[in-house]
C-alpha cells in the first residue's frame, strides 16, 4: 500500500469519476453476476443500470429479445446465453472479440477476482476493423491493378506468363491435363495507326481484348503480351480443339466493326497454336506458338496455324 496515494478515499472517488468519464464500456459484476457498477458507455450499449437486481443473465436476455446489446449468433436464444454462461467467469481473466447489435466491434476483457467479483472492460475497435477490412480492399486493388493491364483490363504480360508457368505445372502433376498456348497478333495493324490515328488503334485493341475475352471459358487465361500481341491458355483442351475455339474468335473479329466513325473499317489477327507436352518449358512454348504465329503470318494471315510439339 505504500505506492499509493496517502488517501485512499480520494483515490477512489478519482477512481470513480475517470470511470464515469470514460468512453471505455465498463462494468463490475458481485459474485452472484448482479451488475454493480457500470460506466455510462457500458449502459448505454446494455441499457441497463445497476439496481442491485439485475444479473448479468439478466441482462443478456433483456439485450437479445430487444435486438440490442451483443448480437446473438444463435437462432436459439437460451442454447446462446447457456453457452455464453457457461465461459463467464471459469478464468482469473480472458479476452474476446464481440460484436454490437449496432454495428460496432468491441474487445471485451474480464477479469475474475478470488472472492467472485468480475471486472468488464470493453474497448469500441470498430474503427480499427473498419481500417483493416479497408486496407485488404486496397491491398486487393493493387494486387489486381498490378497484374492488370491498363488499357484492355486483361491480365498483363507478367501476369498472363505467370498464369502459364501454372497451367504448365498443373500438366506436370496431373496425368489428364491438357493446355493449349496461342499467341495472337494483330494484321497490319501499323496502318491502322498510321491510318486513323493511335487513339483509334486503342479502341480497335480494346475491341480485340473484349471479342479474346468472349472466347475463353472459366478455366482459361488471356493476357496482353505488349503492343498488338496477345496470349491465350486454353485448359484441358487437344489442339483440334482449339483451333476450332480460334477459328470461331477470328470470325467474330471479321465480322467486328471496332470504330464507330468508321463503321466499315474491319480488322483481323493471326493465331499460333501448339498443344504443350508435360515437359515443356514456358519459353519452348513459347517459341513454338511463335513460330506457328510466323507461319499463320507468312501464309497471307488472318488464319490460325497449329504447331504439334513433335515437330518442333
Ligand atoms: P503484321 O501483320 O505483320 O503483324 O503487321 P503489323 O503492322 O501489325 O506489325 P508491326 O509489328 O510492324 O506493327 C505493330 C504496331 O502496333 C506498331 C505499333 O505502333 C503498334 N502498337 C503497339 N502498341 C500499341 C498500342 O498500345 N496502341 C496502339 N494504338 N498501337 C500500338
Ligand atoms: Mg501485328
Ligand atoms: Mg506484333
Amino acid at each position: 500500500m505504500d505506492t499509493l496515494p496517502h488517501d485512499q478515499a480520494q483515490l477512489l472517488e478519482q477512481l470513480l469519476a475517470l470511470h464515469e468519464a470514460s468512453p471505455q464500456l465498463l462494468a463490475v459484476f458481485d459474485e452472484r453476476d448482479v451488475l454493480r457498477y457500470a460506466t455510462p458507455a457500458f449502459r448505454a450499449a446494455f441499457h441497463t443500470a445497476p439496481d442491485g437486481q439485475t444479473t448479468w443473465l439478466m441482462m443478456m436476455r433483456a439485450n437479445a429479445l430487444a435486438a440490442r446489446g451483443s448480437v446473438v449468433s444463435n437462432p436459439d436464444l437460451e442454447a446462446w446465453l447457456a453457452a455464453a454462461a457457461s465461459r463467464r467467469g471459469k478464468l482469473p481473466f480472458r479476452a474476446f472479440e464481440a460484436d454490437l447489435a449496432d454495428g460496432r466491434w468491441i474487445w471485451m476483457s474480464e477479469t475474475l477476482l478470488p472472492s467472485g467479483w468480475m471486472y468488464c472492460s470493453a474497448s469500441d475497435i470498430t474503427a480499427l476493423k473498419t481500417r483493416g477490412r479497408a486496407l485488404r480492399q486496397e491491398r486487393d486493388r493493387a494486387l489486381r491493378a498490378a497484374q492488370s493491364d491498363a488499357m484492355t483490363g486483361l491480365s498483363n504480360r507478367a501476369h498472363v506468363l505467370q498464369l502459364l508457368d501454372e497451367q504448365l505445372q498443373r500438366l506436370r502433376e496431373q496425368p489428364r491435363a491438357r493446355l493449349a498456348v496461342v499467341l495472337l497478333d494483330l494484321d497490319r495493324f501499323k496502318q491502322i495507326n498510321d491510318g486513323l490515328g493511335h487513339e483509334a488503334g486503342d479502341r480497335v485493341l480494346c475491341d480485340f481484348a473484349r471479342q479474346l475475352q468472349l472466347s475463353t471459358r472459366r478455366g482459361d487465361a488471356c493476357g496482353r503480351l505488349g503492343g498488338e500481341e496477345f496470349m491465350l491458355l486454353l485448359a484441358d483442351v487437344e489442339a483440334p480443339q482449339g483451333l476450332l475455339i480460334v477459328e470461331r474468335l477470328l470470325q467474330r473479329l471479321r465480322e467486328a466493326r471496332p470504330l464507330a466513325e468508321h463503321p466499315m473499317l474491319a480488322y483481323s489477327a493471326s493465331a499460333g497454336l501448339t498443344p504443350a507436352r508435360p515437359g515443356d518449358s514456358a519459353r519452348e512454348v513459347y517459341q513454338r506458338a511463335d513460330r506457328a504465329l510466323y507461319q499463320a503470318k507468312a501464309a497471307g494471315r488472318a488464319r490460325c496455324c497449329v504447331l504439334a510439339a513433335e515437330a518442333a
